[in-house]
């Protein structure tokens, strides 16, 4: 790496199609992400953001950071990620590891959450983002039914499709 205690810019894929970019400090993605923005809708903009050539520096995380990211995940119940996503969080803390200052650009909510849970600093886009960690709790929306750490499946008193909500 090339130098120690920088910040560094971790871009979701909502970063890069709206255009983030910082003209000092280091932008870095997964491949994954980067797939995301190519193949994830036919927005004639995504394709110019990515000619342009000016994007981020793509990464693959380490295995051992993808796993925390989904013992993390398990942990606070949250289930709302994608392949991509949990990639792009196990590079912010990989770098974070090796003394960087990551900061995930994003406009996603379980995103966030998960960055603050390994206190990983989080440049909110679009919506305001969290401002502290949410624990998704599982609730029925027919019968009222709440229950514990949501992990989806249906509800033991009426079978229907649980939800989830915030517990705060
Ligand atoms: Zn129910």
């Amino acid at each position: 790496m090339i130098d120690s205690k920088k910040k560094i810019y971790v871009l979701d894929a909502s970063a890069i199609i709206f255009g983030f970019s910082s003209l000092e400090e280091s932008q870095i993605t997964c491949r994954e992400v980067l797939n995301e923005v190519k193949y994830g809708g036919a927005a004639p903009y995504r394709a110019t953001v990515i000619r342009e050539g000016a994007g981020p520096r793509v990464i693959d995380p380490s295995e051992e950071y993808i796993e925390m990211v989904k013992k993390k995940m398990d942990e606070i119940g949250e289930q709302d990620l994608s392949e991509a996503d949990v990639k792009l969080l196990a590079l912010a803390i990989e770098f974070k590891e090796k003394g960087w200052r990551p900061v995930i650009v994003s406009a996603d909510y379980s995103i966030q959450n998960i960055a603050l849970a390994f206190d990983i600093d989080v440049e909110k886009i679009i919506h305001r983002g969290i401002s502290k960690k949410i624990r998704w709790i599982s609730y029925c929306p027919s019968c009222r039914w709440v229950g514990g750490v949501f992990r989806g499946g249906t509800c033991p008193r009426c079978g229907n499709r649980l939800k989830r909500r915030s517990s705060a």
